[in-house]
């Protein structure tokens, strides 16, 4: 673990103070094409606001603190577990439940990128100190971190680049800002151009941190960059989509999910910022881009899976009101029962991968943090990437037509038809006509809006599209074991030769010491309401 840094500062703020925090930045943010005056007050960002302020609210609510808050142990604070490394399997349980209680109120929270960003960096600023000894990368992310964790930032992830003809490496690219890279070093620090594509919440964060989105090689030294960069600095644009649906009547109707909480993305254009030193992870160490983006990649993927089951969580709680709402019980009458269970077993399924993942996680050699084991993280989102359209097609089959069909909430207050629509579209008589339009309203907004494609879209492709997940599912899965097992059973020793390409890959089965989290390590907190029981 890194060196210990006192910090008698630290404290998780309140959602209310993130919010007011924001007044003390100006980033140069465009929605909509309108340069926005103020981010903590502009309309169009309020959803997304919102949801971050939640990850701040959680933290200090007394009954939550224990999931939402966690004791780094290395300087012996208390931090929001967003911005905590992982110690044990039991912190990667936790985090799962937190990232899922976070997103089973808000959709989507975003602010777990930050989590799984500092942990990939904390393990790749060991490996360069141990490649090339010294302590100087694991001294500077440890200074980093602990101001980081004791102002509870909240930090955007800027790590897929625009990218340009994706056939083409970084330095190969005609545009050279498809990629970002250094464009000079100074004795203080250095200088960076080019364009992050995909930001989420990047108006409303404190700081990005710039990442590598691929193996680099020796010709794409520069473009091997790893460094936190404020969101006001100098040079830095934010081009940002509207956060959720803020903009769609609010003066009307039952209130939409996707109008309080909801997530802006944002194309982020660096011209030659500069960043000091100190804010520097690495720059051109090239051979050590792999690492990271896998170390990303990992936990990152484990985080998604727990989101994605909040939101698992919030269709199967709609679905059975729906049901509820038009006279059936689902527990009476197969037909709706059998997707109900199908919609269960989805969101429980992938779930139960990240705890898989987390159990058989293991600590990184060099930097001592917890890592997600890969074969289960990989394979849970790429469950989640593709199950995501059945999800939103069982909570249709389940609700019916009328959560597209419904006329507007204007109806809601037409004194010509609103009795007669409150009078014919009831169904079940315990259930009044407002609380079944409302429900009806909710799945439609979860899952057949423009919110609700964007939940399609970022499960499939948030954290890497499905080729990245089957890429690292290959590259981790020991087939050469199974090839091994399999030739054992049909006594073909003779033929047994371990350089073949099919056999390489045998890595040490799950069950032995190196590969399990030593027993009693696994601790979770006790889980108020996680799973909405
Ligand atoms: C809502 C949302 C939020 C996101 N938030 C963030 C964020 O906060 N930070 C961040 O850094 N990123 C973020 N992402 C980006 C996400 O990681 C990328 O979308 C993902 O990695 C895919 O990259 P791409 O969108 O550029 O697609 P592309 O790279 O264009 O891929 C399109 C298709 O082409 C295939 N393909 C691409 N290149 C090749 C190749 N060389 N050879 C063969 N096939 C190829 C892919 O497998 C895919 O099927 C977000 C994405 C979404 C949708």
């Amino acid at each position: 673990m890194t060196a210990s840094i006192p910090s008698p500062t630290s404290r998780p703020i309140s959602g209310a103070e993130y919010r007011e925090s924001l007044r003390r930045q100006r980033p140069t943010v465009y929605v909509d094409g309108h340069l926005i005056d103020s981010v903590a007050d502009a309309p169009s960002l309020q959803p997304g606001i919102n949801a971050l302020a939640v990850t701040y609210d959680f933290a200090l609510d007394p009954a939550k603190a224990p999931l939402m808050t966690a004791t780094q142990t290395m300087r012996g604070v208390t931090v929001n577990r967003m911005l905590h490394i992982n110690e044990s399997a039991g912190d990667l349980l936790n985090k799962l439940e937190a990232v899922r209680l976070l997103c089973q109120e808000t959709g989507c929270a975003q602010r777990y990128l930050a989590h799984d960003a500092l942990n990939a960096i904390h393990q790749v600023s060991a490996r360069i100190d141990d490649a090339r000894g010294g302590g100087e990368h694991r001294a500077r992310f440890a200074a980093y971190l602990a101001d980081v964790q004791d102002r509870d930032l909240a930090l955007g992830i800027a790590m897929t680049d625009a990218k340009g003809d994706r056939s083409l490496r970084p330095h190969r690219q005609p545009n050279p800002d498809a990629y970002l890279r250094i464009v000079e070093r100074r004795a203080a620090g250095i200088v960076i151009s080019g364009t992050k594509a995909i930001v989420t919440g990047a108006p409303y964060v404190h700081q990005f941190l710039v990442m590598p989105s691929r193996r680099m090689s020796a010709e794409d030294a520069d473009f091997a960059v790893c460094c936190a960069v404020p969101v006001d600095a100098a040079g830095v644009t934010i081009v940002a989509r509207p956060a959720g649906r803020p903009g769609e009547k609010p003066e009307h109707g039952a209130p939409l999910f996707s109008r309080r909480y909801g997530q802006s993305t944002g194309v982020v254009v660096f011209d030659r910022v500069f960043v000091p030193w100190e804010r520097v992870f690495y720059a051109g160490e090239w051979e050590h881009s792999g690492a990271l983006t896998h170390a990303y990649a990992t936990h990152h993927r484990h985080s998604c899976i727990a989101a994605r089951a909040g939101f698992g969580d919030l269709l199967i709680g709609a679905g059975a009101l729906m049901c509820e709402a038009n006279g059936f019980d689902p527990g009476r009458k197969a037909s709706l029962r059998e997707p109900m269970v199908e919609l269960i077993k989805i969101t429980e399924g992938f779930f139960a991968c990240g705890v898989a993942a987390s159990v058989y996680g293991t600590a990184d050699p060099h930097s001592g943090g917890f890592m997600p084991e890969p074969v289960f993280a990989n394979i849970g989102k790429l469950l989640l990437a593709t199950q995501i359209y059945d999800m939103h097609r069982l909570a249709h089959e389940v609700s019916g037509g009328l959560i597209v069909a419904l006329p507007g909430p204007d109806e809601d207050h037409n004194p010509a038809t609103a009795a007669t629509l409150a009078d014919v579209l009831r169904a079940n008589p315990a259930v009044p006509y407002d609380k079944r339009i409302e429900v009806a309203r909710f799945i439609e907004d979860l899952t057949a809006s423009y919110q609700g494609g964007w939940y399609s879209v970022i499960s499939l492709h948030g954290g890497g599209s499905p080729a990245a997940m089957k890429q690292e599912i290959w590259r981790h899965y020991p087939v050469g074991s199974k090839v091994e097992l399999v030739e054992r059973l049909l006594d073909r020793g003779v033929l047994h030769d371990e350089q073949r390409s099919i056999a390489r890959n045998r890595q040490p089965g799950r069950c032995c010491d190196a590969g399990c989290a030593a027993p009693g390590t696994a601790i979770m907190v006790p889980l108020p309401n996680a799973k909405g029981d």
